[in-house]
């Protein structure tokens, strides 16, 4: 047996807890492809390799289209039928049949016509043919991969005890990661609030993000452990430390399960005074996981996640069906639905929206931006939220508002669709709250105002940090700059928080920030009045709450706000009493 050494890699604590298991390697989506000179006798094998590889993406794509067509239905399944055609394009065929009589090898014959395709496909004007090209590339691709013999490994071939190890994951990709329920992940890019992370964390999946090369420092197979509360893996563990974190995993089930008996207990601190404890959830099938987790209500229902890993949009019908299901079950508490928040990082290939071309997408087309610069997509997702607002108890709420002037446009469009479906005599929720996300600095210095006009707001610190501190969140060269304990971020939340109060309106918390219990106690002395978090992390809040005074995090929270730098804060924060 070779000697076990532990090659242990820092990276970012993207999700906590812990993970031991077998290395699923993600492979790069792009193909390397060389140019190779074939002699003139060996052309005719080469055309030959050819329609043997577009036959068998031909069957593939069939089965696809089968598969497509019983679980979603024709209208979907015509996505597997443009391929088809594609495939069988006599033009591109032509074109690389010449490629190959020049003698060209056929990969690279197939990789140059179908990027030269691509490129002209890039200067049509019209949002939605020029973003067909990725059909085409995906076909180009399907084929070059039967023509090396290896179809990539995609997340639909991990399992219960896969660890994932990808270059990078995109938010799509976490919700296969979901329906496998594997164990854990580690990632060369990304930070602590990227949505991946956020997915994982809702999950209860352990994940370490950030760790720069760990893609090709791993092969299948390896054993790796993902230390999610350190932020760091280790591969080849010896079997000492497999031992130690194998423990360690046992002990943190144990806590988790005692835990969960607060369940049923009100978060509430040891001189009564009560908070809300709602959950973030990005679908509805996690509902279940709510209830169970004790949460009164959903603080943060990200709607956006419906539209990945497909290519067409959501019918309004879609819509109602998700938000009456949720809204259903949750009955009677609330719901707070956000309008789509697409962009930055949260990017989709749906043709309409060209996101994936702009340099800066979290400074860009994100969120209410795009929902009032297509209003059809917007009044798609309003008039579903609406219809399913007669089923239980929804809040609308806006993410991303910078302006007063965006909140008027989009309550414009609001009472637009209220006066259609009442013509429609459609039943509906006359009296349904509309609430803001604070996310954005120059909303936070609007609070006044923007209070005055809402019946809510939700502050998002995840973008709040980011925007304020001028810190990618996903980034993971800058994550040690990402700081929830910067006083101006602090100070942030308590302005939004008594000026809400002022305004007579409730504030919620739906950031990561509210998920982690480090911070609970100063959130609390600053009045939030709502912890929106990760299901997972509800037990953890709530035992924190019912250990603390009030009166005392008050003080606290006062002392801190006249911190100027990070290290005093964490100070005061050590001297706040947990029972
Ligand atoms: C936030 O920004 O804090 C938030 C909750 O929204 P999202 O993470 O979806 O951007
Ligand atoms: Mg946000």
């Amino acid at each position: 047996m070779p000697n076990k050494k532990d090659i242990v890699i820092k990276g970012v604590a993207a999700s906590p807890g812990i993970a031991i298991g077998k290395v699923f390697l993600l492979e790069n989506d792009d193909i390397c492809l060389i140019h190779k000179e074939i002699p003139e006798n060996a052309r005719k094998d080469e055309k030959k390799r050819l329609n043997d590889a577009i036959e068998k993406t031909k069957a593939e794509l069939k089965i696809t289209h089968d598969k497509i067509n019983n679980v979603l239905g024709k209208n979907y399944a015509q996505i597997a039928d443009v391929h088809l055609l594609i495939l069988e394009d006599p033009t591109i065929r032509k074109d690389v049949d010449k490629l190959i009589d020049d003698g060209v090898n056929v990969e690279y014959a197939i990789f140059k016509i179908i990027d030269k395709i691509v490129r002209s496909f890039e200067t049509i004007e019209d949002d939605y043919f020029r973003e067909r090209k990725l059909d085409i590339q995906d076909v180009g691709k399907k084929i070059i991969g039967n023509l090396l013999g290896k179809q990539r490994k995609t997340l639909a071939n991990s399992n219960e005890d896969s660890i994932v190890v990808a270059h990078n994951l995109t938010p799509g990709d976490t919700v296969t990661i979901k329906e496998k329920l594997v164990k854990g992940f580690a990632t060369d890019i990304g930070g602590k609030t990227s949505h991946t992370a956020i997915v994982a964390q809702g999950l209860a999946i352990p994940a370490v993000a950030g760790l720069k090369v760990i893609s090709s420092q791993v092969e299948a197979d390896d054993i790796i452990i993902v230390d999610g509360n350190k932020g760091e893996v280790i591969l080849n563990p010896s079997p000492e430390t497999l031992v130690k974190y194998k423990k360690e995993y046992n002990v943190q089930f144990a806590i988790r399960k005692k835990l969960e008996k607060l369940k049923d207990l009100p978060a509430e601190t040891i001189d009564n005074h009560k908070v809300l404890i709602f959950a973030n959830i990005d679908n509805p099938d996690e509902v279940q996981t709510v209830l169970d987790s004790g949460a009164t209500g959903i603080g943060l229902y990200r709607t956006e996640f419906m539209y990945f890993n497909r290519n067409t949009m959501p019918s309004e019908e879609e819509h109602f069906e998700k938000y009456s299901k949720v809204t259903e079950a949750m009955s009677p508490y609330p719901t707070i639905i956000r309008t789509i928040d697409l962009g930055g990082d949260k990017l989709t290939k749906m043709g309409l929206l060209n996101m994936e071309r702009e340099a800066n997408p979290f400074l860009g087309l994100r969120a209410i931006r795009l929902c009032l610069k297509y209003p059809d997509i917007f009044i798609n997702q309003l008039r579903g939220i609406l219809k399913a607002s007669a089923y239980g108890k929804i809040r609308l709420m806006y993410p991303m508002i910078s302006t007063l002037t965006e909140l008027h446009e989009a309550n414009k469009i609001l009472e637009k669709v209220k006066q259609d479906l009442k013509k429609e005599n459609i039943k509906f929720d006359e009296e349904m709250d509309v609430g803001s996300m604070i996310e954005v600095p120059s909303a936070a210095m609007i609070i006044d105002a923007i209070a005055k006009e809402v019946d809510f707001v939700s502050i998002g610190t995840n973008d709040l940090i980011q925007y304020t501190l001028a810190v990618d969140r996903v980034n993971e060269n800058v994550a040690s700059l990402y700081d929830p304990l910067h006083p101006t971020i602090l100070r942030f939340i308590k302005h939004i928080i008594d000026e809400s109060h002022k305004a007579g309106i409730g504030v919620g918390m739906c950031g990561e920030m509210a998920s982690d219990p480090y911070y609970a106690p100063i959130l609390l002395g600053f009045g939030l009045d709502e912890f929106s978090v990760a299901s997972a992390q509800i037990p953890k809040i709530k035992r924190v709450i019912r250990s603390i005074s009030f009166k005392n995090v008050q003080e606290v929270a006062e002392e801190i706000l006249k911190c100027g730098d990070r290290d005093s804060i964490s100070k005061i924060i050590s001297t706040i009493q947990i029972q």
